[in-house]
């Protein structure tokens, strides 16, 4: 199983992203490093969720803010290790429509839900495979430490 280090400034921070933006979805960009075994998180980005049609259960964060967080990242010696999002009054599970648009394999996809405007559980789910057709989504570890 792979496992997702991350601090616990940040893990809040997400975490309280998803309580400031509730009923919507909030969405951001993890940056960090490849440990062999999945990621270690040194950043989180806010995007703004641009799913204004139905943000109460789906987001997208813009292509154009998409290539600029990972030049930004790139000059800080970062890659990007995944993304974040909320499920308000949902459970931290992923849903059929997460798992169509995750592309980015070899990433983390990290689920956060927020019950009544409060965070609950955090999940992380691993992008495994090599293709669309033979990706997965494996729940990981996270490790939060300061
Ligand atoms: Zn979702």
């Amino acid at each position: 199983m792979s496992e997702l280090h991350i601090s616990q400034k940040i893990f809040d921070a997400i975490r309280a992203h998803g309580e400031e933006t509730y009923p919507h979805e909030c969405c951001g960009v993890l940056l960090g490093h490849s440990t062999g075994n999945g990621w270690r998180v040194d950043d989180a980005v806010r995007a703004d969720n641009r799913r204004t049609d139905s943000a109460h259960n789906r987001y997208m964060i813009a292509p154009l803010e998409l290539v600029k967080i990972q030049r930004q990242a790139a000059q800080q010696g970062l890659d990007i290790a995944g993304f974040y999002h909320s499920h308000p009054d949902h459970p931290a599970q992923w849903s059929p429509t997460d798992f169509a648009e995750a592309h980015w394999i070899g990433c983390c996809y990290v689920i956060t839900a927020i019950a009544k405007g409060k965070a609950e559980v955090t999940n992380s789910f691993f992008l495994a495979g090599t293709t669309e057709e033979d990706k997965r989504f494996e729940q990981e570890t996270i490790t939060v430490a300061d």
